[in-house]
């Protein structure tokens, strides 16, 4: 059989989203600009724009999105998250997004198995399971963001691999669609039962998948992997097992297929205990060579995990940022099961073996699940964080996913260290040491000649002598997709191949699933995206497991890495994006969490500001008029108990609507929506003598920003009052907006200068208080809008910005607080504040106040979906990203939530209509002073 041509006839490529829509409907079926654009790449080297994507819901949606592709002839490309490294889930027909099919629709305790859906992002499902003791084994380091569709078609493992198999150990059952429009209820049946009989006789493929398995079994057999893990090629070897002990096993032939045999739709999965007690220990070795010698000393202790990183890795994600001793030659990262036995006998008897070797320092052992964390940090955001390392020099998958057999890793590194050296290529060499599956990074310009070139040396003379002279595999969990499927007939020989392609033609015959991924001989060199990799963005998609927007639309033109891509692409024009560059809620979760630097909302931002909003700008300019604005406010605040009622505010929800078209056609103030009580007499009014124009001077200002201000919420009096207390009587200096809301409709104009104003205004205290997350951040990053000596004087100004959290946990409370809240309290951390780096002190201020109990809620760390005034902007979805927070809320208990932003207590307030109590941190110790 030759490789199907994935022939898409011109007129079709117009008309498919067309015909998709009047099939599925104008919500499911996309194929405008930003669309099409965002999912053109996934976090592999390649670029292929789709026709046109469609975000299924239901079965009937993938039939019939499969039933279109192949009656039209169109090639379709299932999705799940987009993290796969060798461009799998890039196509250049439909994409079929199988990402909101993500339920669990079965969870059996007892019997420990579970049928999910294939868009169940893997944290997710786990968080799901941990309330009963459960988890999935399998863990790829990319456990946030991939799905376990993605997961499932690419035999994905990860560091846990060691102790639970890859995917393929831990399923029992798929159900997938074939292209002869089919379901298929894949599982392991007896070979020669009615059952199986039955199955094969409904099924035309699978037989003659199953006749030609039989036929050429010894052929199958001599070719097997004889490492650890492999994921390349077709499972033919786990059919041929099973049938060796009278199985069909038919899971095994469609775990890896990468979406090219069928769509799954479901999948029921065994399930793990999770172990009620771990250990992490992190061990520097001076000597590479010691290493493989301490994996086999550390394997009698089972380990979960063992991971390495070699020296060049640890050079070039930084060592002094990672704590990494300068003569560290390699690093291993071990993890322990307490449940086998007890934790202080495994750490024992680590450290006795730690002591034979020539370590740098004594291994460092966390045991607690925070500092774990920390010590696998580095390691889970490995790949991503070497884009931070050269602008130019990027980190290139292409040789990523080697498998040896484990005792021959040192020689492995050893080998590869002088194959790069002598290529003058920089290269990171780690991962599961304990399986001998080695990720191997080197950093190139693929734009460059003599890169290029090393790269496709590379390519063929590495894999080449994992085969022959290490007896390896070349792929252990990433799978082939576009990058590997060129090697697939040198790894297992033509004949073997030419099953492979039976196979294929057997299920799809028009060759219309995911052409050009595993079984083609494309060239890997094929569809590389050089403009996509000389940007900062490795395409990993983290930041999409925090974008509360892609949480809410699960899309990826709704996602902080589709508007990367969107934004910096060469077509892009604010109007052709309008609809996605306006739905940011500029929450910064994603600049939090970006392993290699990128502020996706930053960008956003810029383009914004080359549309300004009028509307908003008008209003800024009247608020910037504080003679006419701020008697406005009084007036409301006044008058709020009369206006504030349900029949006067559907009046002026009605009133407002035309209006607000003009912020987003999404905008609208719901009568329903609870206000903020506004101010009658500001806060500036009401604390009159600390106010810089009243003649009020010291060293600690308190920048109480807009909504402490305006709002009469308790916010600025808590805030003035525990200063006191603490015995600062802090300066309210002039003071203008700090920018947030003004930047996010685009009037940067207006921001600077205000920025200007502020930072002439503080430069003369020594320390500037704030109670509100977005002022803090603001004021942090002023030195964005500056350059020469108005940044460095607005890097002072930076520097000298603290929460109030952060004023009161730094020294010891003056006045102690003595008045008990017997509450159970819970904190919502403000992403703005996180973004600023705060967000242990306020939980440490909470658990310091007497009587109150802390409790850490699920999702804490998420944004709540108010966002300043995007709840006005598009009340509807930031409803949707708050029931994640609700239901979080409620789980933990709490009777308190407290925050430490004025804008979250609004999106809080209106989500929880009085259920929890809502504070702001500095209330809630006002309260423990009994004021
Ligand atoms: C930083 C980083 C770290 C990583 N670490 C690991 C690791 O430790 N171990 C590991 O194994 N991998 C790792 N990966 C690779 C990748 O994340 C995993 O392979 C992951 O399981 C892919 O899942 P996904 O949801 O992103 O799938 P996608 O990328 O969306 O798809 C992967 C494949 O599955 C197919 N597919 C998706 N859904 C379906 C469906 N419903 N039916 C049929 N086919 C479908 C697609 O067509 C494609 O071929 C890492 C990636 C990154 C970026
Ligand atoms: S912006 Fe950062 S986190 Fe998001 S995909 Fe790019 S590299 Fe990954
Ligand atoms: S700022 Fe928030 S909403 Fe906007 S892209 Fe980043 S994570 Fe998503």
């Amino acid at each position: 059989m030759s490789e199907a041509p994935a022939l898409i006839l011109p007129e079709k490529t117009r008309s498919i989203g067309r015909d998709l829509r009047r099939t599925l409907g104008a919500d499911k079926v996309k194929d405008d600009f930003p669309t099409i654009t965002a999912y053109s790449v996934d976090a592999s080297i390649y670029k292929v724009v789709p026709k046109a994507v469609v975000t299924a819901e239901t079965e009937d949606d993938v039939a019939a999105t499969v039933a279109y592709a192949v009656s039209a002839g169109v090639p379709i490309t299932p999705r799940a998250a987009g993290t796969n490294l060798t461009g799998s889930a890039v196509g250049e027909g439909i994409i079929l997004d199988c990402g909101r099919m993500n339920r669990i629709l079965e969870l059996n305790v007892e019997e420990r198995w579970v049928r999910v859906q294939p868009g169940l992002n893997l944290n997710e499902f786990n968080k799901k399971l941990e309330p009963h003791g459960l988890m999935f084994g399998p863990d790829p380091s990319s456990r946030d963001m991939c799905k376990l569709g993605g997961m499932l078609s690419n035999n994905s493992a990860g560091p846990h691999t060691l102790r639970y198999g890859s995917v393929k150990d831990n399923v029992h059952a798929l159900r997938i669609h074939l292209t002869t429009g089919a379901w298929l209820d894949a599982e392991t049946l007896a070979d020669g039962d009615s059952a199986s009989d039955a199955l094969l006789a409904a099924h035309p493929p699978l037989a003659a998948t199953l006749a030609l398995v039989r036929k050429h079994a010894d052929l199958i057999r001599s070719r097997k992997p004889k490492v650890s893990k492999n994921s390349t090629g077709y499972n033919l070897f786990g059919l041929v097992d099973g049938l060796e002990q009278g199985l069909v096993d038919l899971p095994k032939l469609f775990v890896g297929s990468e979406g090219t045999l069928g769509v799954i739709s479901e999948a029921t999965l065994k399930l793990v205990d999770k172990p009620k007690a771990t250990a992490t220990a992190l061990i520097h070795f001076r000597h590479l060579e010691e290493v493989g010698q301490a994996v086999f000393d550390l394997l009698p202790l089972t380990p979960m995990a063992l991971e390495v990183m070699d020296a060049n890795t640890l050079d070039l994600i930084g060592r002094a940022a990672h704590s990494v001793p300068a003569d560290a030659a390699a690093t291993l990262l071990a993890e322990f099961d307490g449940s086998l036995l007890p934790i202080a006998a495994i750490l024992d008897r680590v450290k006795a073996i730690c002591r034979t070797y020539r370590l740098c320092q004594e291994p460092t052992i966390a045991v607690e699940k925070e500092h774990q964390e920390q010590l696998w940090k580095a390691r889970n955001a490995l790949y991503p964080t070497l884009y931070r390392y050269d602008a130019k020099k990027k980190p290139i998958n292409y040789v990523d996913d080697v498998v040896v057999p484990a005792d021959r890793i040192a020689e492995l590194v050893s080998y590869l260290s002088a194959y790069f050296k002598n290529q003058d290529v920089n290269v990171a060499i780690f991962g599961h040491i304990g399986n001998g599956n080695a990720h191997i990074v080197p950093l190139l310009d693929v734009s460059d000649q003599h890169d290029f070139e090393a790269m496709v040396a590379g390519y063929h003379e590495i894999h080449q002598t994992v085969v022959t002279r290490f007896g390896g595999s070349i792929c252990g969990e990433h799978g082939d997709g576009r990058v590997r499927a060129e090697f697939v007939p040198k790894y297992f020989g033509e004949e073997l191949y030419a099953l492979f392609k039976q196979v294929k033609a057997a299920f799809d015959p028009r060759s219309v699933l995911n052409p050009g991924v595993k079984i083609s001989t494309t060239p890997f060199t094929e569809h590389i995206d050089y403009v996509r990799l000389s940007k900062p963005c490795a395409t990993c998609g983290k930041c999409n497991s925090v974008c509360p927007v892609y949480d809410v639309f699960q899309s990826e033109d709704m996602s902080s890495r589709g508007w990367f891509e969107i934004v910096t692409a060469p077509g892009y024009e604010y109007l052709n994006s309008k609809r996605v560059v306006e739905a940011c809620v500029n929450c910064k979760s994603c600049r939090t969490i970006c392993p290699a630097g990128v502020d996706v909302s930053d960008l956003i931002l810029q383009r914004r500001a080359e549309h300004p909003n009028k509307l908003a700008g008008a209003i800024f300019a009247w608020q910037g008029r504080p003679w006419l604005f701020e008697p406005f406010i009084k007036l409301m605040g006044r008058t709020q108990p009369v206006w504030d009622r349900p029949l006067p505010r559907k009046l002026l929800e009605l009133g407002f609507a035309p209006v607000l078209r003009f912020l987003a056609q999404t905008a609208k103030l719901p009568a329903d929506l609870v206000l903020p009580r506004l101010a009658p007499r500001l806060l500036r009014e009401r604390h009159a003598e600390l106010t810089e124009e009243q003649g009020h001077h010291g060293p600690v200002a308190y920048f109480h920003g807009c909504a402490a201000n305006y709002f009469q919420d308790g916010v600025g009096d808590a805030v003035i009052a525990v200063l006191r207390k603490n015995g600062i009587e802090p300066v309210l200096p002039r003071q203008k907006c700090s920018g947030t809301p003004i930047e996010t409709y685009g009037h940067i104009d207006r921001v600077k200068a205000y920025a200007r104003f502020n930072v002439e205004s503080l430069s003369r205290y020594e320390t500037i208080v704030t109670g509100c997350a977005s002022c803090t951040l603001s004021l942090k990053d002023y030195p964005k809008w500056f350059q020469g000596e108005e940044r460095r004087q607005a890097e002072k100004i930076a520097g000298k910005v603290r929460h109030i959290s952060e004023v009161l946990m730094g020294t010891d409370f003056k006045s102690v607080p003595n008045k008990s809240v017997p509450k159970t309290v819970t904190y919502h951390s403000s992403c703005h504040l996180r973004a600023a780096g705060v967000s242990k002190p306020p939980r440490d201020l909470i658990k310091r106040l007497p009587g109150v109990t802390f409790v850490e809620m699920r999702d804490a760390d998420r944004c709540a979906g108010g966002a300043g005034t995007f709840i006005v902007k598009d009340y509807d979805t930031s409803q949707k990203i708050f029931e994640r927070k609700r239901a979080a809320i409620r789980d933990s208990g709490a009777q308190i939530v407290a925050t430490s932003c004025p804008a979250c207590m609004i999106q809080l307030r209106n989500g929880l209509r009085g259920e929890v109590d809502v504070r702001h941190i500095a209330e809630l110790l006002r309260d423990a002073y009994g004021q």
